[in-house]
């Protein structure tokens, strides 16, 4: 919660509040109303539509899907992930919050992928005695600044773009996602934007947060914020990665062994087991554009294999190292990162899907996997089946129909939305069907 200067009560009149879902195509839609009727809206929830889930990146909607002109929801908010921003110059507050979809009696919707989220934490809890702490990592570059080149990390590359730091930064507090960096990245005109950890629903909320924000605030200085995989063939990708640990009911830690392999504990390495086993199916939901795949290739830091990697940048599963000075405790630190997510994921959809199969890896308490500390694709074809290592599926026809092969994945999720959602990927395949590799960049760019 954040802004608590304010209350509940808005009294300006020109201001709006807006109850948003994140849906499967990683877009933030809603509807809003006067910030003053807050309170009647927070019981009540606003109207929405059930095919608004088939809606491609493109706007069409996938037809068929199981909904068609019927049916009537509700998105009721979550008044905890309120974010209110009000330091923008010559606009209203950016007022918004994260809802659930539910049906007319307030019941969970089966394809609400927020609800999917909690569903998966409360089956955490339950079957593992573990509570998820996660945090997102996201790149995105500034599109249409004209600026002169400056080197890679560079100062010079972050005091072009003044004042969009500060402002960003200003912004992102208000909206309560406690953001920790704002860097000059590797690539041209590309920035990382990366905040504490959080509660896990609270962090794939973040995720979204972080997005639009970044997104009005670039708008203000006249330029696209794009979050897109690739916003150019030949340079480098924007990642989302997902940051995940553990703690036990009470709080404390439970990711960080130091006697283990890689100082995973026994049950977080038996997570990484079920994560790198179901990973080939995963990324239709965490990498789930056709652009996705042109950044998912070996050498771009990003993730091509199935592999656990300490301090490994071209490992899928990357087990951070964390600051060994004195008065720091690893074991608090200590978590994981999953590389193989972008921005054209629901961030609500990408984390559940990781935790799950990840939870199939606890219960079945699989051993750990080899630790890969080198680029997995300088590895021989035999060193790489004898380490348990597959090539991620390399565009998202296959992605899909690996998903659809791998039946305890696909038994995670309501027909409805596995109806839905191969539908509706199989429409966004056949919308960009033809377009070059610089188009698909240039078409992507325009709506993430
Ligand atoms: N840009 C890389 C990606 O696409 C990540 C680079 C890094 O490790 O920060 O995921
Ligand atoms: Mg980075």
């Amino acid at each position: 919660m954040n802004d608590s200067s304010t209350g509940g009560a808005f009294d300006d009149p020109t201001e709006l509040a807006t109850f948003v879902t994140t849906d499967i195509a990683g877009i933030t839609r809603g509807r809003s109303f006067a910030a003053a009727d807050i309170e009647d809206y927070l019981r009540k929830g606003v109207g929405w539509v059930p095919a608004n889930l088939a809606l491609t990146p493109f706007d069409l909607i996938a037809d068929p899907n199981p909904w068609g002109s019927a049916g009537d929801l509700r998105l009721m908010a979550d008044a905890a992930s309120r974010a209110r921003v009000t330091c923008l110059p010559d606009v209203t507050p950016l007022h918004f919050y994260h809802c659930d979809i539910t049906d007319l009696k307030g019941e969970p919707w089966d394809c609400c992928v927020r609800s999917f989220l909690k569903a998966t934490l409360a089956e955490f809890e339950r079957d593992a005695g573990l509570k998820v702490v996660g945090a997102v990592e996201q790149e995105f570059q500034i599109l249409g600044a004209d600026w002169p080149a400056a080197p890679a990390f560079g100062l010079r590359a972050q005091r072009r773009a003044e004042p969009f730091g500060p402002l960003l930064m200003t912004a992102l507090k208000q909206a309560g996602v406690e953001p920790e960096m704002f860097l000059p990245e590797y690539g041209k005109d590309q920035f990382e934007i990366t905040c504490r950890p959080a509660a896990a629903l609270a962090a794939a909320d973040r995720g979204a947060t972080i997005r639009a924000v970044t997104r009005e605030v670039a708008a203000l200085f006249g330029w696209n914020a794009s979050f897109a995989p690739k916003t150019d063939p030949d340079g480098v990708g924007n990642g989302v990665h997902l940051h995940v640990s553990f703690t036990d009911l009470d709080g404390a830690p439970a990711t960080f062994d130091a006697s283990r392999p890689g100082r995973l504990s026994r049950v977080a390495g038996a997570f990484a087991a079920g994560v790198i086993r179901h990973l080939p199916a995963l990324v239709a939901f965490t990498a789930p554009s056709v652009l996705s795949y042109m950044r998912l290739v070996p050498h771009h830091w990003s993730a091509a294999y199935t592999c656990l990697g300490e301090k490994n940048r071209e490992a899928t599963l990357r087990i951070c190292p964390t600051p060994d000075l004195p008065g720091s405790d690893p074991a608090r630190q200590f978590n994981m990162e999953y590389r193989a997510a972008d921005a054209c994921a629901s961030p609500h959809l990408a984390l559940a899907v990781v935790l799950r199969a990840g939870l199939e890896g606890i219960r079945a308490g699989l051993e750990q996997p080899p630790l890969i500390n080198s680029d997995p694709s300088a590895l021989s074809a035999d060193d790489q089946a004898r380490l348990g290592i597959r090539r991620l599926p390399s565009s998202l026809g296959q992605a899909l129909d690996t998903l659809a092969a791998d039946t305890v994945v696909t038994g995670w999720l309501s027909k409805d939305f596995l109806d839905c959602y191969f539908a509706m990927k199989r429409k966004e395949i056949e919308i960009v069907e033809g377009l070059s590799p610089a188009e698909l960049c240039e078409r992507y760019a325009t709506v993430y």
